[in-house]
């Protein structure tokens, strides 16, 4: 009878040992299914990024890049917030030249300096910036009351230089950290992405220098002329109007000789300085030569060309330069043309407003006259 009943007892034990071998194993299977999954996943999503930066190597065009970056990282990544900032150098001093937000799709191409703490960290160490790090993970799961930021930045580099951040949040419930998964997809794709995005930047930048005067910042000739032929075209195709308003420093060589070269030309950035601002963002302010300039004036009729005209005469009326201990300014005369009213020809419509400007020299200067009034 003991005999059976040991038997029995050997038996369930064997059994009971089976029995967790088994959901062991099937326990290690589903895992093992599982991480498989996984890694098809982040294969997949790294073979998409690889061939999604293989669409942007042939473009220099940044805004076409950023796009395409943009739907990257919607597709591989889940953010609230994400943006790409490629820095310029200026003696010195690290500023954002470029910014990019991915939510928004928005590009901005102001100069400011760089303040961010974490980005300063991470040029510094050319180190990816996790938040919650993994020390701050288990205590951000333990307690769960105050959240920490959730961000990653990661930097951009080329020739060993961090030349931008790419950076995400999570600043919406479920308020999930960044896994590991996700820092290795951002650092790939950074990766692959920096050389394209600073061979874009700079390719920029020198078509901005041959289109841009160097001492004043406005427009070159050659680029007014370009811009005028498209301008004449559209508003045939679309019956709109525009103006050209020239405008010529008074006096300036007497200036000069009183002043000085250096003092002339600062006195050009200043005057420019006036008609780049004092118009729209759209417009398109040109050095027309020395001391002469001219201004397209989108949308704009004789009487709007006018009284900026006379607004942006004034301003430069008004304008003082401290120079040898005491103060000293200039006047600038203007004349004006506009499309189609006075021609429908560029070249004829250049020539009406430089006659036009030439009557405000005859005329006294430092005053505005519009071509055909007498
Ligand atoms: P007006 O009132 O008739 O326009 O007289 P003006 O003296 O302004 O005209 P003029 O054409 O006789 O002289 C233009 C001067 O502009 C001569 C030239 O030295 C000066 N100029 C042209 N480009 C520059 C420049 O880049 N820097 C400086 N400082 N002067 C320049
Ligand atoms: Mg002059
Ligand atoms: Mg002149």
């Amino acid at each position: 009878m003991s005999l059976i009943f040991g038997c029995l007892i050997i038996l369930l034990l064997v059994v009971e040992r089976s029995r967790r071998r088994y959901f062991k194993l099937v326990y290690d299977l589903r895992l093992l299914r599982e991480t498989t999954k996984k890694l098809h996943k982040d294969a997949e999503d790294i073979f998409g990024i690889y061939e999604g930066v293989r669409d942007i190597a042939t473009t220099m065009n940044m805004e076409d890049i950023l796009k395409i970056m943009s739907q990257m990282m919607r597709k591989y990544f889940e953010f609230s917030f994400s943006k790409l900032c490629l820095f310029t150098e200026d003696e010195g001093n690290m500023s954002t030249a470029i910014q990019y937000d991915f939510v928004l799709n928005l590009l901005l191409n102001d100069r400011v300096e760089v303040t961010d703490k974490n980005i300063l960290n991470v040029i510094a160490n050319k180190r990816p910036i996790v938040s919650p790090d993994e020390k701050r993970i288990q205590e951000y799961i333990d307690d769960g009351e105050e959240k920490p930021e959730i961000f990653i930045m990661v930097p951009l580099i080329a020739e060993d230089k961090v030349i931008g951040t790419i950076e995400m949040r999570r600043e919406r419930e479920p308020y999930l950290p960044f896994s590991y998964d996700d820092l290795l997809k951002l650092t790939n794709l950074c990766a692959q992405t920096s050389i394209i995005l600073r061979r874009a930047k700079l390719y920029g930048e020198v078509e901005r220098l041959a289109i841009v005067d160097g001492l004043t910042g406005l427009y070159v000739h050659r680029y007014f002329q370009e811009k005028l032929a498209i301008e004449a075209k559209r508003a045939k195709t679309y019956n709109e109007v525009f103006s050209l308003l020239m405008a010529d420093i008074d006096f300036f060589k007497k200036y000069n000789d009183q002043y000085g070269h250096q003092a002339g030309d600062e006195l050009l950035r200043r005057v420019s300085k006036i008609l780049k601002e004092g118009v729209r963002e759209t417009d398109i302010a040109v050095r027309y030569g020395g001391e002469e300039f001219v201004i397209i004036l989108l949308h704009r009729g004789k009487d709007e060309t006018r009284a900026l005209a006379e607004e942006l005469r004034k301003k430069v009326e008004t304008l003082k330069l401290e120079i040898e201990g005491g103060f000293t300014g200039v006047t600038i005369s203007l004349g004006h043309a506009t499309y189609p009213d006075d021609s429908t020809s560029i070249d004829e419509l250049i020539k009406h407003a430089d006659e036009a400007l030439y009557r405000a020299k005859e005329g006294g200067r430092n005053q505005t006259v519009a071509y055909g009034k007498k």
